[in-house]
């Protein structure tokens, strides 16, 4: 069993570090929420009273944060908690955040001998608690088979997509495809909806039928049709519209460094940014169904 730290506990970090607590390990963590930092000391979690305290004594780092700013503040800027971190020490960055951003944090890290890798996650909130997310991960093959054992206490399907940086390409252009497929599943359903039909038996007839996707499936926008997603308690917790936005602000950058073309990706990021400009950035991102419904449906 090992010493873990872990920084973010937010919608994701919070269920992923109580599946290691509940697989035997012990863990330090950090948050900048009193709130989040409570919820954990009440799993079986120590709290350190800073990142740096959260790291002295870990033998893997695991961060699950917002976005590039906040893992590049942790990593080298105002929390600097490379320099505090033993060397040999395994860290593993599960956020979401731009391949050159994981590049630049791996290539600090192992200037001070620390093995790195960019592990970001599908499966949502649901697979976080469930313990059966999949990870995408960037970096070298041994460091990879390192951060096996801890990940499948995590996850159920570990992917290694290449060289560092990579499980962020290949998480963005995944993300992409799921802006898309929920703004697409939210129209039909709100098209239907507003001519007469029932969004449950919609919903039913749409997943045994060539419109079938994972958004429909098992995250349905549609309050009513499914429990437990968040479309049933007023797109509270869940995926935030805010890091949606985000990753397809994401996808926008590497299409442009690439001159690869996504009128769909780009589509969906404006409607998104719409929703958030409207005040829905801290909702669930199937609450896109709200800016698409003729009127609000909550
Ligand atoms: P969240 O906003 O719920 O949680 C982020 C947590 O990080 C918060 O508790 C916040 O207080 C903390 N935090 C922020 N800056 C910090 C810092 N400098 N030091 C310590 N703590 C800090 O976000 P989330 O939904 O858990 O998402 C985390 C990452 O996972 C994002 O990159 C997101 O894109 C990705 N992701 C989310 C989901 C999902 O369904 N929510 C799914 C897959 C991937």
């Amino acid at each position: 069993m090992s010493r873990i730290a872990f920084i973010g506990l937010g919608n994701m970090g919070a269920p992923m570090a109580v599946n290691l607590i509940k697989a035997g390990h012990q863990l330090t963590v950090f948050d900048l929420s009193t709130v989040a930092l409570a919820r954990l000391s009440d799993a079986g979690g120590t709290v350190a009273n800073s990142a740096v305290a959260s790291v002295l004594d870990a033998e893997i780092v695991i961060s699950m944060l917002p976005a590039s700013s906040h893992v590049e503040s942790l990593y080298l800027g105002d929390q600097e908690i490379l320099s505090s971190i033993a060397p040999g020490t395994l860290i593993i960055d599960c956020s979401t955040i731009a391949p050159q951003s994981a590049r630049k944090v791996a290539t600090a890290a192992a200037a001070r001998g620390l093995a790195m890798i960019d592990a970001p996650v599908s499966g949502g909130t649901v697979g976080a608690a469930a313990g059966s997310l999949t990870f995408i991960v960037g970096g070298p093959t041994e460091v990879v088979e390192r951060a096996r054992p801890i990940l499948n206490a995590m996850g159920k399907n570990i992917f290694h997509a290449g060289d560092s940086g990579t499980g962020q390409t290949a998480k963005i252009c995944n993300n992409m495809l799921l802006g898309i497929l929920m703004t697409g599943t939210a129209e039909a359903l709100a098209l239907g909806v507003a001519n007469g039909l029932d969004p449950k038996v919609l919903s039913d007839i749409m997943s045994k039928s060539s419109g079938r996707n994972w958004a429909l499936d098992v995250y349905n926008p549609f309050p009513g049709v499914m429990d437990n997603v968040p479309a049933a308690r007023a797109y509270a917790g869940g995926f935030g519209v805010d890091l949606m936005l985000k990753d397809l602000g994401l996808a926008a950058e590497s299409a442009l460094a690439s001159r690869a073309a996504i009128p769909l990706g780009e589509l969906s990021r404006n409607l998104y940014s719409l929703h958030s400009q409207a005040g829905s950035g801290s909702l669930d991102f199937s609450s896109i169904l709200n800016l698409l419904a003729p009127k609000k449906v909550n």
